[in-house]
């Protein structure tokens, strides 16, 4: 049976209860057995909107349900402690992310397993590496420990490759963060192996040549709307500082 990691977020209301509520629902609804909860962490918020600090935890649990059956719980479990949609990104009572689902690779229209920001955010690593510290990323084979390591290097190598017009803007957005240290390459290949983060800026590339680079190793494509926004929260998810604190009793 599927072993599956979920990913537990949120910043309205009494957050550490709903995630008591939602593992209680997990348990007694999706999973084959018991579901474990990590430490409880908050973080400081990604996303212009996001608003409070945030609160995170995750849970790993077996499950017989289909990944996409999986995902329609979660969504369901999220509405009915409370989540509204309204603003991607903005405030939320509870917010459960598929991270891991065996060791399956999927990209389905509504579903990518493993997520795909789990391996540079910091507030999802570190519950999770309380959890299973040796389990292997199946797509980018790292140890969750080993990713975890990525995001607290200090200073935090992060390339950025793309037009050099740009890189003024990017240069006083990772002015921003003084745990970075940021470096321009002219060839993704320079990215491939460091310890850190890539950012491939996808306007000065052709869509052969990203198509090529979407599969490879650590980096992530900027391909947002607002790319200056999308940068800072890459960064602040991946150099952002995450704490424990305890379960109230
Ligand atoms: P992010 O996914 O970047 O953390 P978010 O959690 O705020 O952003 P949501 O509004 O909660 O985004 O979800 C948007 C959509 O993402 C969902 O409707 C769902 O279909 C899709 N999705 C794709 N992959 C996953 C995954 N691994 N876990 C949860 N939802 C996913
Ligand atoms: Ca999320
Ligand atoms: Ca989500």
């Amino acid at each position: 049976m599927p072993q599956v990691v979920v990913a537990l977020g949120g910043n309205l209301g009494d957050v550490p209860q709903t995630f008591r509520q939602a593992a209680t629902l997990l348990e007694s609804e999706v999973a084959q057995g018991d579901v474990t909860l990590s430490r409880l962490y908050r973080s400081t918020p990604v996303g212009a909107v996001a608003g409070d600090i945030f609160w995170n935890a995750a849970v790993v649990f077996e499950t017989e349900l289909e990944p996409l059956v999986l995902l329609g719980w979660l969504q369901t479990i999220e509405s009915s402690l409370g989540r509204t949609r309204e603003l991607h990104w903005g405030p939320r009572t509870l917010d459960l992310d598929l991270i891991f689902y065996g060791d399956e690779v999927l990209r389905l229209p509504r579903l990518t397993v493993p997520h795909p920001q789990a391996w540079l955010r910091r507030f999802v690593l570190a519950p999770v590496c309380d959890l299973q510290p040796d389990r292997q990323h199946p797509d980018l084979q790292e140890s969750v420990s080993a990713l975890l390591s990525r995001t607290t290097a200090r200073p935090l190598p992060v390339r950025y490759c793309g037009a050099t017009s740009r890189q003024p803007e990017i240069q006083s957005i990772a002015a921003e963060f003084p745990e970075v240290a940021l470096q321009f390459v002219d060839r993704v290949t320079d990215i491939s192996l460091q310890i850190g983060l890539g950012v491939i800026d996808s306007r000065a590339f052709s869509v052969e040549q990203l198509s090529e680079w979407r599969d490879r190793r650590f980096w992530i494509i900027n391909d947002s709307a607002d790319p200056s926004q999308f940068f800072r929260d890459i960064l602040r998810a991946c150099a952002g500082e995450v704490w424990p604190v305890d379960w109230p009793v």
